[in-house]
This record gives structure tokens, C-alpha cells and sequence, in this order.
């Protein structure tokens, strides 16, 4: 029989665990299919590890804990389950059932009428959801998408059912700084999204800040464009540019007898040297563009059937 492996990230999330497990395994044992379920405790300060550990001893065959030393992060939690997964399909999914396991038997039937190697999740809804943090959300979409060579779905969650290929693809990205969201996307492969409104957490919290959240945003862009970089080459060059023709029509001027006042004069040198700076500093960005790129160490491809 085939093997699926579960991969949940939990960060302070004692009430939850079993809840999570038993709505889960509900939903396992109507699948004809082996599971494994795979617990990251990302360093929480509660009883989150007790309960893993007391749910492994009572069912050693198919719960794994994995205990951090600290809290890595969501992404890094992701990361150390992917790698201990050995299923021949892998689901990550939140333990707060905002990802409904009732999704899996779902996503899998996509999967295997549309031939798809990745089904992913999308909220159509944000209700339930800070206005600010929606808005925010929604236009950090639009910004990356407009930046990026990646385009990712607006609204798709982590909650994700993947072939093994996939997952591979996904270990042979080596970056440190993981963005999961525009991993999946990167990787390729055929993807779809199924849809769902969004659900409220069943207890606990969000783990997510405001600023948390804003700093992963960031994250996003920075990894997956280099137009922050090549903002200042843009600008230096086109203050280089103005003032040059300024510098031009004062000499015409000045040439031609006309007074050109000496602050203009020495205010239009000033300006073209900024002009200059920011374009030297431009130029050194657009080579840390390519040593990022370098360094991020990412594969030039992954192929994904070799025909021979
Ligand atoms: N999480 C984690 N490490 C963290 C933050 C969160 O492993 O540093 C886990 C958390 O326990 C949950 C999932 O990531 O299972 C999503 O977190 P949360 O529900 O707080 O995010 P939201 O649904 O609000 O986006
Ligand atoms: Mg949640």
C-alpha cells in the first residue's frame, strides 16, 4: 500500500494537538492508504511536546516527533518534516484545522483525475481576518507578482498535498532563507488550487504578528526579485542622466553670453555627483544581485520525467 505522509508545524499549540490528531485520523481511516504523521515542535514554551510525545507512545507505528532546540520558525518546521517524510505523497497542514483534513481525500481525487503533482489550497474569503492585515495580505500579492517570475496565488495557504517528486524538488532548493509560498511555485510542475472560505482557528492564537507577518512579506520579495537591488541603478541613472542635459544647457547658455548664477551652477554639480554616487552604488547592487543569486545555490532545473 502506498504511504502519506502528514507534516504539521506546531509552535504553542498544546489544546490543539489532539484535537488535530483525532480529526485527522478520522479522515486517514477512510483513505486506503498507510499514513504517517509527522509532528515538528518548533520550540514551544507549553505543554505542545508532552502531548506530541504522549500521542507517539500511543501510536508508535505512525506518529514521529520531531523537538527543536528553539523556535526556527514555520518555514525551517516545514523543512525538518519534508526531509524526515517518507511517504509516497506528502500533506503539510496547519495543527489549528484551519486546514480542514477533510480536504486530503479531496485534494487527492483532483490529483489523480486531473494527472495534477501538486494540489494546494486557496481561501477565497479572509473572513475572520483583521481588515488591516487583509489589505496588507492582498497587496503584498499584487506587488510580488508584479516583480517577480514567480507568480503566486493570491490567498494559498501552506496546506498542500504533493507526489514525492515534488518534494524532492522542493529538498533540492538549499537557500537558508525558506519562502515556502514562492518555493512551491518555483519548483513548477502541475498545480491546482482547490478553494474554501476561510476558517477560524479552533483554539489558541495566531502565531503570527503583524510585524512577523510584514517580515515574511519582505522575505518573499527579497528572495524572489532583484528590483529592491536595482532600484538605485534606475535612480542614479536617471538623476545622472537630467543633470547632464542641465550641465549642457547651462554651458550653451553661458556660451552664448547669458549669466548663469553661480548657486545654480554649483547646486547642478552637486546633483550630478549624487546622480553619479547612486548609480556606482546601483552598479554594486546589480553584481550583490547575481552573488545572491549564486549563493542561494538554487538548481538550474528540475526535470521532471527523463525520456530515454
Ligand atoms: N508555527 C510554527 N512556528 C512558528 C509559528 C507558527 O510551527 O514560529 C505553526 C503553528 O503552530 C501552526 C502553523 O504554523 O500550526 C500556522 O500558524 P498560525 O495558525 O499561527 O498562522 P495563521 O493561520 O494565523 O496564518
Ligand atoms: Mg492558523
Amino acid at each position: 500500500m502506498e504511504l502519506l505522509s502528514v507534516v504539521v508545524p506546531c509552535y504553542n499549540e498544546e489544546e490543539m494537538i489532539r484535537i488535530f490528531y483525532d480529526a485527522l485520523v478520522k479522515v486517514l481511516n477512510t483513505m486506503d492508504m498507510n499514513h504517517e504523521i509527522i509532528f515538528v515542535n518548533d520550540g514551544s514554551k507549553d505543554k505542545t511536546l508532552e502531548e506530541m510525545l504522549s500521542l507517539y507512545e500511543e501510536h508508535k507505528d505512525t506518529v514521529k516527533v520531531i523537538d527543536f532546540s528553539r523556535n526556527f520558525g514555520k518555514e525551517s518546521a516545514f523543512l525538518a518534516g519534508l526531509r524526515a517524510s517518507k511517504g509516497d505523497y506528502v500533506v503539510v497542514m496547519d495543527v489549528d484545522l484551519q486546514d480542514p483534513p477533510e480536504f486530503i481525500p479531496k485534494m487527492f481525487e483532483t490529483m489523480h483525475k486531473n494527472g495534477d503533482d501538486i494540489v494546494g489550497s486557496r481561501r477565497v474569503t479572509r473572513k475572520g481576518e483583521p481588515a488591516i492585515r487583509s489589505f496588507f495580505a492582498r497587496n503584498f500579492y499584487k506587488v510580488i507578482n508584479k516583480m517577480s517570475e514567480v507568480q503566486i496565488v493570491d490567498g494559498a495557504r501552506d496546506f498542500r498535498l504533493m507526489k514525492r517528486q515534488v518534494v524532492d524538488a522542493i529538498l533540492q532548493l538549499n537557500e537558508y532563507e525558506r519562502f515556502s509560498k514562492g518555493m512551491f511555485v518555483w519548483v513548477g510542475f502541475k498545480a491546482e488550487y482547490l478553494e474554501y472560505e476561510n476558517i477560524e482557528r479552533a483554539a489558541g492564537e495566531t502565531k503570527w504578528s503583524f510585524w512577523k507577518l510584514f517580515r515574511y512579506a519582505l522575505d518573499g520579495i527579497i528572495e524572489y526579485t532583484n528590483i529592491p537591488l536595482r532600484f538605485p541603478a534606475l535612480l542614479g541613472g536617471l538623476l545622472t542622466c537630467i543633470m547632464i542635459v542641465e550641465l549642457i544647457v547651462l554651458l550653451v547658455l553661458s556660451l552664448l553670453g547669458k549669466p548663469v548664477g553661480i548657486t545654480t551652477l554649483i547646486l547642478s554639480l552637486i546633483l550630478f555627483l549624487g546622480g553619479v554616487i547612486i548609480l556606482a552604488i546601483g552598479i554594486v547592487g546589480e553584481y550583490l544581485a547575481k552573488t545572491y543569486s549564486e549563493v542561494k545555490g538554487r538548481p538550474h532545473y528540475i526535470i521532471k520525467k527523463y525520456y530515454e
